[in-house]
Order: C-alpha cells, then sequence, then structure tokens
C-alpha cells in the first residue's frame, strides 16, 4: 500500500508522510521492530517467515526489521539459533525478501551478537562477568577475535545484501555484545577496547565503518543504541550523545532507540508501562543529528504515533507486537478505520513469554499470528448458510462468534450481562491493564462490522435454544469463583474478586487475600493502587508517575538513567496468601510475573507461602505461617482461589440433539486464560 498524497492524509499526516533516505525512501513512517517469533530456528522456518512478513508489507508497514541473526556461532542466543554467516544461508534467506518485495515493502535484517546473554557454554564478551540472568560465564574475548567478530558482523551485512534484504539493524542495545562493549559495567578491559570512553566504544564504530564498507552506501543501516541502559554503571547521557553522532558520521543510516537491559528490573515494554512512556529519551536526542532518529516502546496506536512525530519527539516509530497483533494495522489507519485495528495489549503471554520459554510467538488477541502459512478458509465461505448460536460474551465466544460470522455464518451472540467481555470487564479495572478495554473495542467493532446478531442481558436456558432452527451451539459460560472449604466462608467480612472488581463493594483498610494466582495478584494491585493511579493512567502525569514508581530520572543524573524509587502511596495494608510452598507468583508470565513481584513488594505487600487456613470470624483470618498459628485482624478476605466451569447448559442440549462445541473456561477451568480462550474460539471457526 503506498500512500499517493500522503502528506494530506486527514487524521495522521506526519505518520503518512514518507521519509527520505537519499539513495531510497519509506512511504510512512512506522518501521516493524525486530520481534524473535522461535520460526527463525525450525527446519522450514524461513518460509513460515516469509508469509509472516508478507502479510506485514500487504497491511503496508513502511520498513520492516528480522529478529535477531547471529554473525557467528558465538554469537547465537541459543544453541543453533538462527545465525548468517554463509552464501548458503543467504540464498534461504530469498524467501523472505522476495515475499516481502512481491507486496512491494521493505525488510531489513537485525545483525545480533548475544555476547555475555547467550545461551550456550561458548559464551564470550568483552569481560568475563557473569549476567545475573545467565547460569554462564563468559569467555573474555582476545583482540584476535575482537577484529575477527567485527569482520563477522560486516561479512554478515554482505551476506544479508546478497540474500535480497534492503538493509541491516545492528543490535547495540538491550545489554547484547556491542551494549557490553560500550558500559563499564561490563567493559573491565585495560587494552585497546577498554577503560576510555573512546575505547569502550570502537568496537561499535569499527563495526559500522566496516558494514558501511562492506554492505555499500545504498543500504539501509539501521544502529540501535542503548539511549537508557537502567542498569548501574550503564552509560552517561553525553556517552550517549556521543556516540550516536560518531555512528552518522560513521554512515549509519538511521538510529534507533534501545531501552533497558534485559537484566535491568524495571520494565519497559509490559502493559503497566503507560503507552510512550519512553519517547522522551528519543527526543532529547532530536536536533543533535542529522539522520532520522526511531523511538519505540508502548506505542501502540496510530493516535499516539502521530502525536510523537508530530510534537518532535523523532522521526519515525518503532512498534513491533502491535503489528504481531494486527498485520494490517498501517492499512486501517491509512484507510481511517483505527477503530477496527486488534490492539496489542502488551501482555506479553504468547509473544515473548513463549520464546523465553523456546515456544513459537503468537499473539493472545491474534492467534494467527506466526501462523500465516496455514491454510485457512476464505472469508465469508467456510460456513456460509449456518445458523449458529454462542452462548456467552466472553474472549472466547466473542473470538468464537466473529470468526464464525467472517466466515459467512448467521451467528447469534447470547450473553447474560449488559454488556460483552466476561472476566475482561474486571481486568480492564486494574490500574496498568487499561489495554482490555481494547480489545472489547475492537471486538465491538467486529461484532457490528461482521453482523453478528448480539442479544445483551438474555441469561440463556436450554429452552430458548432448542427447536429455534440453529444447526451448531458453541457453550463460552465460562466460569464460576472456587469456594474454598473454610470454616467461615459465609463470614460477612468474606468477599470474592467479583465483589470486589465488578460489584465495587467497599473494602477495609486491612485485606488478606486467599489464592495468589494471576487474580489474587490484580486484585492486591487493585487494592494498593493510589486514588492517581486509579484515575491517571494516561499521558504525561502518568509516564511521570511511572518513573517515580520504578526510579527512572528524566534529568540523566547518574549512569544509566536510574534513581532511587519513591514510597509509594498506599491506601491499605495487604496479605497475599496461597498454601503452596515455594516463590509466591511463580507461575504468572516469565517475562512480567517479577514486575508484578516487585510492583507489590514496593507497595508493603506481605506475600506469604506455605500457609495453612483454619477459619474466618470477627477476629479475622485463622492460619499457620512459618509454623507459628496465628489470627490476621483483618477486616476483609478476598478469595481469589481459582475457578470452576459453568457449563449447566451442556447436558441437556446434548440430550435435545442440538450440536453442542465447549470452549473456553466452560471446557476447561484450570490453567485458562484469555490467550487459550481467545485460540479456542479462533481454532473451532477455522477448523475446516
Ligand atoms: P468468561 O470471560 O468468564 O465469559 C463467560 C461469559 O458467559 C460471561 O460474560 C457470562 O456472563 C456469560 N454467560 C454465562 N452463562 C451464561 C448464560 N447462561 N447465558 C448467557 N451468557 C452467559 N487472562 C489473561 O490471559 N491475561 C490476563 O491478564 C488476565 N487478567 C485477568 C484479570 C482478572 C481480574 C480476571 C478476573 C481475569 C483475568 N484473566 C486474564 C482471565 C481471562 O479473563 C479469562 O481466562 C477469560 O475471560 C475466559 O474467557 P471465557 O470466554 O471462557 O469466559
Ligand atoms: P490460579 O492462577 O489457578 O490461582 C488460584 C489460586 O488459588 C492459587 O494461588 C491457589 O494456590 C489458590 N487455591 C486454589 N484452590 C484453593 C482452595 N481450595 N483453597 C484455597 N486456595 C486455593 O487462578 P486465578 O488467579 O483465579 O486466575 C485464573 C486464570 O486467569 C489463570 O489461569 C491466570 O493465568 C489467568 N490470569 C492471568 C493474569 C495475567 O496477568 N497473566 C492475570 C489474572 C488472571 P494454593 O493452591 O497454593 O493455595
Ligand atoms: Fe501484544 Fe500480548 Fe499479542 Fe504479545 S501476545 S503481541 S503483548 S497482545
Amino acid at each position: 500500500m503506498q500512500a499517493t498524497n500522503p502528506a494530506a492524509h486527514p487524521l495522521y499526516p506526519r505518520l503518512f508522510s514518507p521519509l527520505d533516505l537519499g539513495f531510497t525512501s519509506l512511504p510512512n513512517r512506522v518501521l516493524m521492530g525486530s520481534m524473535h517469533t522461535g520460526l527463525e530456528e525450525h527446519k522450514d522456518g524461513l518460509r513460515a517467515l516469509a508469509a509472516y512478513f508478507a502479510a506485514r508489507a500487504r497491511g503496508g508497514v513502511g520498513l520492516m526489521v528480522t529478529g535477531g541473526i547471529a554473525p557467528n556461532r558465538q554469537g547465537w542466543l541459543a544453541p543453533f539459533g538462527a545465525k548468517l554467516s554463509t552464501r548458503a544461508e543467504a540464498s534461504r534467506h530469498r524467501h523472505v525478501t522476495d515475499a516481502v518485495h512481491d507486496e512491494g515493502g521493505k525488510i531489513c535484517m537485525q545483525i545480533l551478537h548475544a555476547g555475555r546473554y547467550s545461551m550456550h557454554p561458548m559464551l564470550v564478551a568483552p569481560s568475563p562477568l557473569r549476567a545475573p540472568i545467565s547460569p554462564f560465564r563468559p569467555w573474555e574475548m582476545s583482540p584476535r577475535l575482537i577484529r575477527s567478530t567485527i569482520g563477522d558482523f560486516a561479512d554478515c551485512a554482505a551476506l544479508a545484501r546478497e540474500g535480497g534484504y534492503d538493509g541491516v539493524e545492528i543490535m547495540g542495545s538491550e545489554g547484547y555484545l556491542i551494549n557490553q562493549f560500550i558500559a563499564p559495567r561490563t567493559n573491565k578491559r585495560h587494552d585497546d577496547w577498554g577503560g576510555s570512553f573512546e575505547k569502550r566504544i570502537r568496537f561499535p564504530l569499527e563495526i559500522m565503518k566496516k558494514v558501511r564498507e562492506k554492505a555499500g552506501d545504498d543500504f539501509i543501516v539501521i544502529f540501535r543504541v542503548s539511549m537508557l541502559d537502567l542498569v548501574d554503571d550503564g552509560s552517561t547521557w553525553e556517552e550517549v550523545e556521543q556516540l550516536a553522532l560518531a555512528l552518522e558520521q560513521a554512515g549509519a543510516t538511521m538510529i534507533n532507540t534501545g531501552i533497558g537491559w534485559h537484566e535491568a528490573r524495571i520494565p519497559t515494554i509490559a502493559t503497566l508501562v503507560p503507552r510512550g512512556a519512553y519517547a522522551w529519551v528519543t527526543r532529547r536526542l532530536m536536533g543533535a543529528l542529522r539522520i532520522p532518529l526511531i523511538t519505540t516502546n508502548r506505542i501502540n496506536t496510530p493516535e499516539k504515533a502521530e502525536q510523537l512525530l508530530n510534537d518532535g519527539f523523532a522521526d519515525m516509530v518503532s512498534m513491533a507486537r502491535p503489528l504481531l497483533a494486527d498485520p494490517d494495522f498501517v492499512k486501517k489507519a491509512f484507510e481511517q478505520r483505527a477503530p477496527e485495528i486488534n490492539t496489542c495489549i502488551a501482555c506479553n503471554q504468547a509473544c515473548l513469554d513463549h520464546v523465553f520459554r523456546q515456544k513459537d510467538a503468537s499473539c493472545l488477541v491474534n492467534p494467527r499470528a506466526c501462523r500465516e502459512s496455514q491454510s485457512v478458509p476464505p472469508q465469508g465461505t467456510g460456513r456460509k448458510g449456518k445458523k449458529i448460536a454462542v452462548v456467552g460474551a466472553g474472549p472466547a465466544g466473542l473470538s468464537a462468534a466473529t470468526e464464525l460470522a467472517a466466515l459467512g455464518a448467521e451467528v447469534h451472540l447470547f450473553e447474560a450481562a449488559k454488556e460483552i467481555g466476561g472476566q475482561f470487564n474486571m481486568a480492564k479495572r486494574i490500574p496498568g491493564k487499561e489495554e482490555f478495554y481494547e480489545t472489547l473495542r475492537y471486538f465491538r467493532n467486529m461484532i457490528e462490522k461482521r453482523k453478528v446478531a448480539l442479544h445483551l442481558e438474555t441469561p440463556v436456558d436450554a429452552g430458548l435454544l432448542i427447536g429455534n432452527g440453529f444447526d451448531e451451539v458453541v457453550l463460552c459460560t465460562g466460569v464460576a469463583p472456587r469456594v474454598p472449604r473454610i470454616e467461615g466462608v459465609d463470614h460477612p467480612k468474606v468477599l470474592s474478586y467479583i465483589d470486589v472488581l465488578l460489584h465495587k463493594k467497599p473494602v477495609g483498610e486491612k485485606v488478606a487475600i486467599i489464592g495468589a494466582g494471576g487474580i489474587g495478584f490484580d486484585v492486591a494491585t487493585f487494592l494498593t493502587a493510589s486514588e492517581h493511579q486509579h484515575t491517571v493512567n494516561s499521558g504525561e502525569e502518568a509516564i511521570e508517575r511511572y518513573r517515580e514508581e520504578w526510579g527512572i530520572d528524566p534529568e540523566y543524573r547518574h549512569r544509566g538513567g536510574i534513581t532511587e524509587q519513591e514510597t509509594a502511596d498506599v491506601p491499605r495494608k495487604v496479605w497475599l496468601l496461597q498454601r503452596t510452598k515455594g516463590k509466591i507468583g511463580d507461575r504468572l508470565g516469565k517475562t512480567t510475573g517479577w514486575a508484578h513481584r516487585l510492583t507489590l513488594k514496593h507497595r508493603g505487600v506481605q506475600m506469604w507461602p506455605g500457609v495453612q487456613y483454619h477459619k474466618i470470624d470477627d477476629a479475622g483470618l485463622h492460619l499457620t505461617y512459618q509454623g507459628q498459628a496465628q489470627v490476621l485482624d483483618v477486616e476483609n478476605v478476598v478469595i481469589c482461589a481459582g475457578q470452576e466451569p459453568l457449563r449447566d447448559l451442556y447436558g441437556p442440549l446434548v440430550e435435545a440433539g442440538l450440536a453442542v462445541h465447549l470452549i473456553g473456561g466452560a471446557k476447561e477451568a484450570a490453567e485458562l486464560d484469555a490467550q487459550r480462550a481467545i485460540a479456542e474460539g479462533w481454532a473451532l471457526a477455522t477448523a475446516q
């Protein structure tokens, strides 16, 4: 999709203005940022990646960057990770580049050497210091190895060109090898490659020069600079600026923004991070360079992107996960159909959490992501002529109803409540999870666009469905909260999470939460959030509050841009309890669980594992913790003890001879989450 008169775009004039890079130009200001999907390591993964990138090129993205590819074996992220160091490997990349070019798109390949973050024993780094997130201690690189590694970067760039790429991105941030050379935290050398700042940046500058020499002048080279390390002994702002200037002189086409090392204990892309929370970092560099600057992190709507470009935060905007969530993001924005965008909610559940567990990435709100090469029935055909009842408009029902309607079925969606959403109507109320509103907005639009007949405030019984001409029934009636067998569980001070989050029942100043799963954590977050956090969740004020809470210094007074965290203003005292021994929150998301735990720790929440519950009475919650029987004199006890499936309708409907499908919580409550609920809706509809 090319913008014919882009400057005149009525809604997003900046976003749709072309970017002139001298030897080439980009049709708009959207860069699809690098994301590892796991497909890179599959035997035939480049074909699957070709379909994945082709879909995004068709969707109109200005420029895309692949996941990280190592320039040599030592740089592998994990054993047998993706690498480009031979011509045979380069030729296989033609699957990807040809597919993208056929759709009129442009694509760069990211070169990433993991250094001490490599998950294999042959890892190397400027100094032999183990990363706090790695089990392995790296080998110190000899000057000879440093020189050959620079050569490998340059050869890799030349091979990427041979493989048809329009350019490369050199990964110089997030704490990977290049970043490890730049920062005094990890570079303790005393030779020509360490010590003074000039020596520490010699490695990235030599790489930049050699890459330009080998790959030619008419080749895009993006350098991703770590502009805010968020770790002790990271770079100073002056160093960031000097490095960027030197990279420009050494031939970089554009500078991309990197935020935070992987070992930093500050969340940088999770949903609790306000939108555009790091654009201020890129803005500090605006005006210092002649080449374009790209800003990044938690930009997920065209409005936010346009505002940042318009307010001079950057020349281009990088979005990675939002394009996983919706390959047509750019096209929909261009056609003024932004309400139809399936917005990334920054949950990390199906993308980063999967990759960190060595599973293929996908997307919670878009189960098709990374499965673009699998065949599905064409729109409007698969279920034509069928009349289908979908019962329950939670995530499972919304997904099934809208996908079935897209395939041509006449769909009736029944919901007992006044609004669609099921449990998402509680999730969206948690401060820091407001993005869940966007998923509901998306489904509301899809219901309308695909002409699903929505029946709100309609609790379904079997009589409503039997004899009404339905060919199939999809039961998505969800779950009911589990009531644990504890003496006094019916005491007036006991509340369920539904009472607290949905019915807004008043809660006292001392509270015990029984159950420390995802919902227990969310309830603890809700109950300990300040008035301000409940009411201001976007814009500059929210960003300022987030910086204070996590100790991020916009003045950059210390190396790495970090400072003391400010003490949170907490309205009540909370105990978060579980019976299982071991770490509280161990089953939360791999890439976000630590941030949820830190949030609660900072708010003074007592997190107690290995608890035995005895009874609840006027005195409070009687329990044993660490071998000691005691009474927590709490005003309320909130039960978050998991859930049971709700599927009373199943038996009578099957008995009446109807074809009934069970999905989501109604099918299985254990380990249920929205990712599974939405994926089951999609899978049911598209099964051939
Ligand atoms: P539900 O969401 O429970 O929807 C069932 C729907 O069916 C309801 O709307 C109900 O009213 C309706 N219904 C029931 N019976 C009838 C009937 N007879 N007739 C008509 N309608 C009926 N998951 C994640 O993956 N990530 C998160 O971050 C996350 N956060 C959460 C935070 C909170 C506070 C909560 C409560 C849940 C959270 N979840 C999260 C869990 C997620 O919301 C659920 O897994 C998901 O909603 C299950 O979807 P479902 O459609 O199966 O059921
Ligand atoms: P959950 O994760 O299964 O947690 C249930 C909690 O209740 C556990 O801590 C469990 O711990 C406790 N429990 C279970 N049976 C109990 C009993 N009989 N008596 C007392 N305690 C009991 O379920 P959930 O918190 O209800 O969440 C539901 C689903 O939503 C989960 O699958 C979750 O992944 C998803 N969710 C995800 C997020 C997210 O941020 N990703 C947020 C919210 C919800 P013990 O057995 O050790 O006591
Ligand atoms: Fe965004 Fe969550 Fe999808 Fe990842 S899984 S792309 S974070 S919505």
